[in-house]
């Protein structure tokens, strides 16, 4: 069990990977890599989908219309950001908003398990189909699953998962704002459930921060200058 302390060393070290990551071709086009951003030691994760144009820009995931109805949410359960943390299926914004490609995400996917496997949350809500997916490695969509808690293993921990539509799809529909809200009601509940029996996997070994892209990482200035502007960890 790691420190609040290690947890925000160790999540700063893999964000100088990610600073550098050329993995796949959302290098080529993006302003700032989108790395996360939030409490270290949160119990409660959010991922989305991919960085928009105003994230891009400002490195910071969840800004503008979108990001503002996720405070409203969080604030209507007691939170805020300081307290969770928040990330993408990709940290670098596809062009034109477009879908991330299935091997961007792939490509994307070591950052995310590390950043699960650093946290340890006890909570994650996934926001909208890409994370929804990718997490519970299946293709049923958002639609079916929102509001339904489940138990999820990913990388080394148990989870308890919660399928949300994702905040940019609710501004845009109202009854879509009023499920999320309902939905978002059932969080304090899966918060302070019992914690789950974590898997033995003596046979297993959990995702790393060593097993990201292979990527020079960004020096220790660069590192705490980004995660000083970010308001990170
Ligand atoms: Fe960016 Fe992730 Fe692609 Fe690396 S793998 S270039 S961090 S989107």
């Amino acid at each position: 069990m790691r420190s609040a302390t290690e947890r925000r060393e160790q999540l700063k070290e893999v964000y100088g990977r990610a600073l550098g990551c050329t993995a796949c071709p959302l290098h080529q086009t993006r302003t700032t890599v989108v790395f996360g951003a939030g409490n270290a030691d949160a119990d409660l994760m959010f991922i989305g989908e991919g960085p928009g144009a105003n994230e891009d820009k400002q490195g910071v995931p969840f800004v503008g219309r979108a990001g503002k109805l996720l405070d409203t949410l969080l604030e209507e359960i007691g939170l805020d950001r300081a307290s969770v943390f928040i990330a993408n299926v990709v940290k670098c914004r596809p062009p034109g908003n477009r879908d991330p490609h299935p091997e961007e995400i792939e490509s994307c996917h070591p950052f995310l398990r590390a950043q699960v496997e650093l946290i340890e949350p006890k909570v994650i809500c996934t926001l909208g189909n890409f994370s929804t997916k990718l997490l519970r490695g299946d293709p049923t969509g958002i639609s079916r699953l929102h509001g339904q808690d489940e138990v999820q293993t990913i990388g080394a921990r148990a989870i308890r998962l919660l399928p949300l539509f994702h905040p940019a799809a609710a501004l845009y529909t109202p009854s879509s704002l009023q499920t999320l809200r309902d939905d978002f009601a059932r969080i304090p509940a899966l918060l302070a459930a019992p914690p789950l029996p974590q898997p033995h996997l003596a046979d297993e070994q959990p995702d790393s921060p060593q097993s990201q892209p292979e990527v020079e990482p960004e020096t220790d200035e660069a590192i705490e200058v980004a995660s000083e502007q970010l308001g990170l960890f």
